[in-house]
């Protein structure tokens, strides 16, 4: 190939074969013009041209000093969409953007390849109909045996396809680069072969406290408490990573300032075409929230389990509790009653008060351990109940029938409400006397003297209730849950009035919700109260 020996500095791309399909390589192809325009100017002929003229990839064209186009190719007719007669004779500038156009962009590229022998450039020129592609130019200056500038070879390729992918390839890696930023869940980067990290996401950031700039090149043992670093296992999940690709733990590791964190880690060696380690992609995750959500659910369970057990133990104390005291008690009725009917000798008139008085306060004793007997035979599921279908108006007039005394006494009303078609529940009998009993006691109990208390069934939709309301002190409305607990008395001072053990409504709604109703209370405090047992209707 005979070169112009003037053209400088020119390389020749043997073997440096240009990207591209074309089987003609870009520098092959500047030579070739070259060759061909040497032949050309100023004479036109020749083996070069035909060839020049036939290549359709490139836009091959020549120009005189001045940069005035004095010839033109199938390629460059392709690519700027002019044909041969339109363009020769004319500058070469009309290939320009106006922008190109204001800098001098053309005169500039013809100055250089004039000094340098060749100028390379890549950027917009303008097609004919206006449009704009992507050009990779080559000016080449072309000299005649004495080194005189005769004109410039130009070959110019369009390549705005391949700028189109890399963009969009620049821009799809560049929109992974920000979403893996800006993650901010996963702690996500990467390590170099060695260990050493390499790059940082803000969920690094954010769950291990070091900015990019403090961790980028340091080891990423530093994530991990002093004995795993001892024993070299950050290492060798890198090696057991790079053996079978990838490497998932859970453990504790250390952020910036020392405290610890649960993470689960999951370790991925990355490779080369070539199979050669680049390095590692290291993804982390805080779990200690869970892990503590966890353990709490575990504590929460082994505490229930725990205070389930406490609390058997508890019934199962009391109820052996009350068997024993039971025992004493009746001996202490039986001799008090003995001496009371004189089969130890005669008694004095005070003996036989103060015997009738331990007789009475053997009785309160003795009601109280039977409350807590039944209390603790009910915790613990041994009462068996007959649910029948259960006339609530019976229950009600028994119960009046045994409180009226007490009533009387004290000289409360005691009413049965306004009556009502029969209301019939699915219950246990004596369990709902026990339970209504309770309540009316404890009415006529806490209501003063000339009070009423009225009793009435009602119909409610499925529920069958009895209804308990009595003109008392009432119940303060953040009491009114806490009576239903065992051995809680309102008001209860050493010199109260008032017997119990505290049991009664805590008894009342164990047998209730048993039978599948329950025990409520409804007061405004100064008004009285309203304590309801709901049944399931028959
Ligand atoms: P006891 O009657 O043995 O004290 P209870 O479990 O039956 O135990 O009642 C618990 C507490 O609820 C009583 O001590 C009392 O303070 C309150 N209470 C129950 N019934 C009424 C009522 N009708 N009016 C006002 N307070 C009541």
């Amino acid at each position: 190939m005979s070169d112009s020996d003037a053209s400088g500095d020119r390389r020749s791309g043997e073997g440096e074969s240009s990207e591209g399909g074309s089987s003609l390589g870009e520098r092959d192809a500047a030579a070739f013009a070259e060759a061909g325009s040497a032949g050309l100017v100023p004479q036109s002929a020749g083996l070069y041209q035909l060839l020049v003229e036939s290549v359709r990839d490139y836009a091959i064209f020549a120009l005189d000093p001045t940069g005035v186009i004095v010839s033109w190719n199938a390629g460059a007719e392709r690519i700027k969409g002019y044909a041969a007669r339109e363009v020769i004779g004319r500058h070469f500038s009309i290939f320009y953007t106006p922008e190109d156009l204001a800098n001098d962009k053309p005169g500039d590229e013809l100055a250089r390849a004039a000094a340098e022998g060749r100028a390379e450039d890549e950027g917009w020129r303008v097609r004919k109909d206006g449009t704009e592609f992507w050009a990779s130019v080559i000016v080449t200056a072309l000299r005649d045996a004495t080194g005189r500038l005769v004109g410039f070879a130009k070959v110019t390729r369009d390549l705005t396809e391949r700028r189109r992918v890399e963009d969009q390839l620049r821009g799809s890696e560049e929109r992974l680069r920000i979403l893996i930023q800006s993650v901010k869940d996963y702690g996500i980067f990467m390590l170099d072969p060695d260990g050493r990290v390499a790059s940082w996401n803000e969920g690094a950031r954010r769950i291990k406290g070091y900015e990019a700039d403090e961790i980028l090149g340091q080891h990423f043992s530093v994530f991990y408490p002093e004995p795993a670093r001892a024993s070299g296992f950050p290492d060798y999940e890198l090696e057991v990573a790079r053996a079978v690709g990838r490497f998932e733990d859970e453990g504790w590791r250390v952020r910036k300032d020392g405290t610890q964190f649960w993470a689960n880690v999951v370790i991925t060696a990355l490779f080369g075409d070539d199979g050669s380690l680049i390095g590692f992609a290291k993804v982390t995750r805080d779990l200690t929230e869970r892990r503590l959500a966890q353990q709490r659910e575990i504590e929460d369970a082994r505490r229930l389990a725990e205070s389930d057990a406490s609390n058997r133990a508890k019934t199962g104390f009391l109820a052996a509790m009350s068997h024993e005291l039971r025992t004493p008690l009746n001996a202490i009725a039986g001799y008090a009653q003995l001496m009371q009917d004189g089969v130890a000798g005669p008694i004095t008139e005070q003996q036989d008060e103060y015997l009738a008085r331990i007789r009475g306060s053997q009785q309160h004793l003795l009601g109280i351990v039977n409350d807590l007997l039944n209390y603790s035979r009910i915790e613990a599921g041994e009462v068996a109940y007959e649910l029948s279908a259960l006339p609530l108006h019976d229950v009600v007039e028994r119960v009046m029938s045994m409180v009226r005394p007490q009533a009387d006494r004290k000289r409360l009303r005691l009413d049965a409400g306004a009556a009502e078609p029969p209301v019939i529940a699915l219950a246990d009998r004596l369990k709902t006397e026990q339970i209504v009993l309770n309540l009316v006691s404890n009415a006529v109990k806490f209501t003063p003297e000339g009070g009423a208390v009225t009793v009435t069934c009602v119909l409610r939709g499925r529920v069958a209730a009895i209804d308990v309301r009595d003109t008392g002190p009432g119940i303060p409305e953040d009491k009114q849950e806490m009576i239903f607990d065992p051995f809680v008395q309102l008001g209860r001072s050493l010199t109260s009035a008032h017997e119990g053990a505290g049991l009664g409504l805590a008894i009342s709604r164990d047998l209730a919700r048993a039978m599948n109703g329950d025990v409520t209370v409804q007061s405004t405090p100064g008004s009285g109260a309203t304590f309801t047992l709901s049944l399931p209707v028959a």
